[in-house]
């Protein structure tokens, strides 16, 4: 994340994100006349907030969490920040493209859970459809090996994978390679429904493709706002 600066005003409990971008200009274009509006949300909260106490906030570093897709205009997303002691999420809202983005300081932690892996089944079963049915394997056959690929990812631990160093589109959602030993329980369990020989051939394209985008597992993450000591439930408590 940028280097932005937050104030809190503790009386308000309220919160100005004061970056340079707060003291640009508005251009407006109105039929075909420019006009300039001069902004300074930094004046503007001062001023608000003058003579009540105020401190400084530090964003935690890589704490950004949101269940809607990078660059997606509207909706939520939340960080963490601190004053040293405290530690507070700050939701970051937008409910239509025309509205200022708006800024909620609710105390406590982010807490983060991993939930189920997944393949994409789909774009999986595509693959394999196209590179051997009709004539070396059925469809049928396939439709069982990937169901087997599904049923085994979707009992991994994530711990035991390792984590592709790059963001997807979304930020709640983390990707994992499989591995070799992800490969010998699916072939396992494919043993039991299918024939030795057909197996071996879904089993080696998948070791050979095991670095493809395509058999990574995904798995989302669940967030919430663990509030610290307190115990009034709060309306943000799960997403
Ligand atoms: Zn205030």
């Amino acid at each position: 994340m940028t280097k932005k600066h937050l104030i809190r005003c503790i009386e308000c409990s309220e919160l100005g994100l004061l970056s340079p971008v707060d003291q640009s200009p508005e251009y407006d274009n109105d039929q075909g006349e420019w006009s300039v509006t001069e902004r300074d949300d930094k004046a503007a909260f001062l001023e608000r907030h003058q003579g009540h106490r105020l401190e400084e906030l530090q964003i935690i570093e890589d704490s950004a969490i949101s269940h809607e897709d990078y660059g997606e205009p509207v909706g939520a997303s939340y960080f963490e920040a601190t004053n040293g002691q405290e530690r507070f999420v700050v939701k970051r809202f937008r409910k239509s493209v025309s509205d200022p983005q708006g800024y909620e300081l609710i105390p406590g932690k982010l807490h983060r859970t991993l939930v189920e892996l997944h393949v994409d089944e789909r774009a999986i079963l595509k693959e394999l459809e196209e590179a051997f049915s009709p004539r070396r394997l059925s469809l049928d056959k396939i439709r069982v090996y990937v169901k087997q690929l599904e049923e085994t990812v979707s009992a991994l631990d994530p711990g035991e994978l390792e984590a592709v160093p790059f963001e997807g589109h979304n930020p709640s959602v983390r990707y994992f390679y499989l591995d070799e030993g992800v490969v010998d329980r699916v072939s396992e369990r494919a043993f039991q429904h299918l024939c030795r020989a057909d197996v071996k051939i879904l089993d080696a394209f998948l070791r050979e493709n095991l670095a493809d985008d395509l058999f990574m597992a995904a798995g989302r993450i669940r967030f919430r706002v663990d509030s610290d000591g307190c115990n009034q439930p709060s309306k943000h408590r799960a997403f």
